[in-house]
């Protein structure tokens, strides 16, 4: 069958520029901060506050003068208006500064301009494309650095450096970078062109997904797509073909999507990490997801987008 491109992923639409090549420079990135055109975005255990305006929804931004005290990380520059994250309680929570309070299901029932507390698995796609890619990375950089306090290699206390894209040991003088945990997710098919859903086993009933796993060290992409098929569900794949990627901070996975041709179409399910599993038609799905009898992750993620691709349009129904 002919597939198109994958898309849209809707955590990977960042579009300010990173700044990569200026964010070691101290003095710019002082200058910069105090820019009355600077925007803050306040992250706390990866949650923000977010508000509607019309059918829209934005991230609140702070000026540098307004922005809480915290760990500041730049998250770049568009248009001339430089954009940082400050780690720091959200504004106006308080007690509830944990990030608990959510936003409501429907946004559209709170009174438009006022704050709610958002995380990105709810508002992810709902934010417009900047917001999404400030939040997106706005989210993988704060659990880096809460869980980086501490040199690997000696233990001592280290400090941010480069605009939060470093930490450096305040005794060895090492330097430590954000690291990203690439995670293969792969869309199985038969000869027959069905498609392989499995549920793991923490979920409900119903609730479906494609298979995903850790890239393992000294491991390609394509290894790890191969290994983690016959692990979960015991099919040989064969020609795994990469489609595209986005983050998926929770806290740190780049998840890599494909799709994987299986040689037979017999399962040998692990019932340690997959619960059960089974092949779809397109006409099988469609009928599983009407009935409610069958649920497929929400658009956020790559699973969904790897499943409309195949099934050639959008699907119904979310977790
Ligand atoms: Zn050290």
């Amino acid at each position: 069958m002919e597939e198109h491109l994958i898309g849209p992923l809707l955590l990977a639409r960042s579009t300010v520029d990173r700044s990569a090549l200026r964010r070691g420079d101290a003095d710019w990135l002082k200058e910069v901060w105090a820019r009355p055109t600077t925007r803050v975005l306040v992250i706390h255990d990866g949650h923000t506050l977010v508000r509607r305006q019309g059918d829209d929804v934005e991230a609140v931004l702070y000026t540098s003068d307004d922005a809480p005290e915290g760990e500041r990380y730049l998250l770049g520059v568009e248009d001339e208006v430089a954009y940082f994250a400050v780690a720091a309680p959200l504004p106006g929570i308080d007690g509830e500064a944990d990030g608990r309070v959510t936003v409501p299901s429907n946004l559209a029932d709170t009174p438009e301009g006022r704050p709610v507390v958002a995380g990105l698995r709810q508002v992810g796609g709902l934010l417009g494309d900047r917001d999404a890619g400030l939040l997106v990375y706005a989210v993988a950089l704060e659990a880096w650095h809460a869980t980086h306090e501490f040199c690997p290699r000696c233990g001592s206390r280290t400090a941010v450096e480069a605009g939060g894209h470093i930490r450096v040991c305040l005794s060895d003088g090492s330097q430590h970078f954000p690291r990203v945990d690439p995670a293969v997710i792969m869309l199985v098919r038969d000869a027959d062109d069905r498609c392989l859903l499995a549920r793991g086993p923490q979920w409900p009933e119903g609730r479906l997904s494609i298979l995903a796993g850790f890239v393992e060290p000294g491991e390609s992409l394509e290894h790890a797509v191969v290994r983690e098929v016959a692990e979960e569900v015991g099919l040989t794949v064969v020609a795994p073909r990469y489609l595209g990627s986005q983050p998926w901070p929770f806290p740190r996975s780049l998840m890599l999507g494909f799709f994987a041709e299986a040689t037979s179409t017999r399962l040998s399910v692990d019932h340690e990490e997959i619960a059960e599993a089974r092949w779809y038609s397109r006409d099988e799905l469609s009928h599983a997801l009407a009935t409610g009898e069958l649920r497929l992750p929400p658009a956020v993620s790559i699973a969904r987008r790897l499943i409309e691709t195949w099934y050639g349009g959008p699907l119904e129904g979310d977790w």
